[in-house]
């Protein structure tokens, strides 16, 4: 492949709005730009979309649907599997583009684009599995046929965290069930799903299907769509916050919703774990997306035989990971997204430290450009620390020790999240007891990632509502429609 550079990732995107298979600039001529967290410098201006310019992007979602719905399932399917080909093809000047507008290590962001484009594989292959029912009422006389129809059009709303993979987790399921939809991205991170739309138009999807804004005025383009009617389905990922008041507004139309929300992971590390396991676990748990991620592990509950064994290992582990631009060789710790996001991170630390943690590496910011702070590890985080309720959302491993099963499950489940936990442990009766106990939507059980495009993602309280990927994946984007046979 021909070298790829910077200024050629971004130039290469198409920077308007995507409405009706079309690039059309916003009301206006309005743009806003993108910047790399790395340098904060702006990498380029995209289009900032009106309410006005929401309504046309809708008015194309819903002028397209009934053809839509009506492609065979098969073409759909192959319009996945182009788009999971290109997506792959393009992978290096993807993951590029990626780390310029989100900061995330290039090897990292490589590892996002074969994530997302799994999500396509995994929907075209399951486009072509809606199922329905026959069955014989229970009195004998009747029958009942039970077919699935898509939802209707959709509105996606997508995290600045993954700009890649969030988007296919709901695009690939939308376009395998049949829906039309309008996509929000983060105006962080716009770039990655501009160039997903221009990917799938090349791998033959009809205009109209699906419709790309990108604005800096989320609220005010959103809730209007919400409010109007006619898209059937939110479907969101990102904060508890956020997802609270969108739910609100979805249930003035009783929208159907899919709410993948904030975390809080614990992880359990019990005296019978394989410690290099459990070691492992944690890098990965904690430090993948650099700590950035809704399945990042946020509290670390270790049993008191093995604390000071585990805290020393993963200090090591820890202050050895090299930080700096996600486009250096070898970079572990990029920045975080935003300078807030380095002042919320910093102030959770102090707070903890402030309560009695101790700090064994890291615990501080580092001077810019670019918004970074360094791989931390804490000893002794007291309960009432903030980072025991809060998502810390960046490369901070805080420790606190426990004695019984019955302690670290009751800490675990101290929390008003619940999308994953993580179980380290050696004895077979105590991972099942345990990964039943906690309350959560996903266990990682000695295993410190669990997103994988074939398996239910989703989270159990305020973590969120339904699943993505999976066989439950396209349900989602299906309703149920029962016909009532009067033999
Ligand atoms: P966020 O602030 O809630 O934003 C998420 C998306 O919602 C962005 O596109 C944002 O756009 C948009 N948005 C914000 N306010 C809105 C409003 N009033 N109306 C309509 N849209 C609105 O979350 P974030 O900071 O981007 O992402 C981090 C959060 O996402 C964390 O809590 C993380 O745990 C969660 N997350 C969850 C999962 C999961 O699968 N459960 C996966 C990844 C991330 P703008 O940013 O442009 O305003």
């Amino acid at each position: 492949m021909s070298a790829i550079t910077e200024t050629g990732v971004v130039g290469a995107v198409d920077k308007e709005l995507f409405i009706g298979g079309k690039w059309v600039p916003a009301t206006g001529g309005k743009t806003f730009a993108v910047l790399d967290p790395s340098t904060g410098e702006a990498l380029c201006e995209v289009a900032d979309a009106s309410p006005a310019d929401g309504v046309s992007a809708l008015d194309a979602a819903v002028a397209a649907q009934d053809g839509w719905a009506a492609v065979p399932p098969r073409e759909r399917s192959e319009i996945l599997s182009r788009a999971y080909g290109l997506l792959i093809e393009r992978r290096d000047e993807l993951a590029l583009l990626m780390t310029l507008e989100m900061g995330k290590p290039v090897a990292e962001a490589k590892g996002e684009i074969t994530y997302a484009a799994e999500f396509f594989r995994w929907f075209a292959e399951e486009a072509v599995r809606i199922d329905g029912g026959y069955a014989i009422a229970p009195n004998g006389a009747g029958r009942f046929l039970v077919m699935k129809q898509p939802v209707g059009p959709a509105l996606l709303i997508t995290p600045w965290n993954f700009p890649m993979a969030m988007g296919t987790r709901k695009i690939g399921p939308a376009i395998a069930a049949g829906c039309t939809m309008v996509i929000k991205p983060a105006a962080q991170t716009p770039l990655s799903m501009l160039a997903l739309a221009g990917i799938l138009a090349e791998a033959g999807l009809p205009e109209g299907v699906l419709n790309v804004l990108t604005t800096s005025d989320s609220g005010g383009v959103m809730e209007p769509l919400i409010r109007d009617g006619r898209a059937r389905k939110l479907s969101f990922t990102g904060s508890t916050g956020v997802g609270r008041r969108l739910l609100e507004q979805c249930a003035e139309k009783v929208l159907r919703t899919s709410m993948e929300l904030g975390g809080n992971a614990p992880f359990l590390v019990f005296a019978d774990a394989d410690m290099d396991v459990a070691i492992e676990g944690a890098m990965q748990a904690k430090m993948r997306n650099i700590g950035e991620a809704c399945t990042a592990a946020n509290r670390f509950y270790v049993q008191r035989d093995v604390v000071e064994e585990f805290s020393r290992r993963l200090t090591e582990r820890m202050e050895a990971l090299p930080m700096g631009r996600g486009t250096e060789d070898g970079v572990v710790v990029g920045p975080l997204i935003d300078q807030a996001a380095v002042d919320k991170v910093s102030s959770l630390v102090s707070d903890a430290v402030d309560k009695g943690a101790r700090v064994l590496t890291g615990g501080a910011t580092v001077d810019g450009p670019g918004n970074f702070y360094q791989a931390t590890v804490l000893t002794g985080v007291p309960a009432n620390a903030r980072m025991a309720a809060e998502e810390i959302f960046g490369p901070v491993a805080p420790i606190s020790v426990f004695d019984t099963e019955d302690e670290a499950i009751a800490a675990a489940n101290d929390t008003e999240f619940g999308l994953v936990s993580y179980v380290f442990t050696s004895d077979l009766k105590r991972a099942l007891r345990v990964s039943e106990k906690l309350e959560a939507g996903m266990i990682g059980l000695n295993q410190g990632i669990v997103s994988n495009p074939a398996a239910p993602f989703g989270g159990t309280k305020q973590s969120g509502l339904g699943r993505e990927g999976g066989t439950v994946g396209i349900d989602e984007f299906l309703e149920t429609k029962y016909i009532a046979v009067n033999l």
